[in-house]
């Protein structure tokens, strides 16, 4: 696990290379997704544990939580102790792109994560924003339509964006095998 963690990060830091006008954004802990407009309803709680059953996912370290103090945030993963809490208002017909984001934070942090909370991804994936364009091309990589961070952009995911997303999810697969 030990070696085959080190020659995932050296892969992605390879992929990622700082580009050039990557900005290093303020130290932004927790990471969010802010709340888009208001979709269709559905049962949050059975939307959600059949997303986590299909991403293999704990629901222990997954909570739903009211974020009336913070409406705009649609979900965040917490470091270090790498949790999840979804906004209980998120629109239902979302729950399951929120979820695919949030889960590629976590994978994001069980191959890089260190004690001193955003900083060692920002590192591995060269700034804020592409620690948050890798989620989202790993999100679109898990069925995701809905992907805050892409926004209008017409390239969506670059290639070497889509390389580092790829990377995180084979890892997630080969994790769960036991590999
Ligand atoms: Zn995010």
């Amino acid at each position: 696990m030990r070696t085959a963690r080190r020659f995932l990060a050296a892969a992605i830091l390879a992929a990622t290379a700082i580009t050039a006008n990557a900005t290093p954004a303020a130290a932004a802990n927790p990471t969010h997704m802010p709340v888009p407009a208001k979709g269709r309803g559905c049962d949050y709680q059975t939307t959600l544990q059949t997303t986590l059953r299909a991403l293999h996912e704990d629901p222990a370290d997954w909570s739903v939580v009211d974020m009336a103090d913070d409406p705009t945030i649609a979900g965040v993963t917490r470091y270090p102790e790498n949790t999840v809490r979804m906004n209980a208002a998120l629109p239902c017909d979302l729950i399951a792109d929120v979820a695919r984001h949030e889960h590629i934070h976590r994978v994001q942090w069980a191959v890089f994560g260190r004690s001193d909370a955003k900083t060692p991804l920002e590192d591995a994936f060269g700034g804020d924003e592409e620690v948050e364009r890798v989620a989202d091309c790993g999100a679109i990589q898990l069925g995701a339509e809905y992907t805050y961070y892409l926004g209008s952009d017409p390239t969506l995911c670059t290639s070497r964006e889509n390389h580092a997303a790829r990377l995180l999810n084979d890892w997630w697969t080969a994790h769960q095998a036991g590999a």
